[in-house]
């Protein structure tokens, strides 16, 4: 499983399928090389991300 470094999400793929060394996440427009593998990781990520989205508001 693989997570979007920036936001935590698993929602990420590939920007172009031949070119696997680099990622787009769909949840924030993350692109680049580095990706989370860790599930505890992202969650962290992903907790901090929508404490960040939710205080904009
Ligand atoms: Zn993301």
């Amino acid at each position: 499983m693989r997570f979007c470094p920036i936001c935590g999400s698993p929602n990420i793929d590939w920007v172009l399928p031949q070119d696997w060394s680099r990622w787009k996440c769909k949840e924030c427009g993350y692109i680049g090389t580095l990706i989370v593998e860790d599930g505890k990781i992202a969650d962290e990520i992903r907790k901090e991300y929508l404490k960040k989205h939710v205080n904009k508001k």
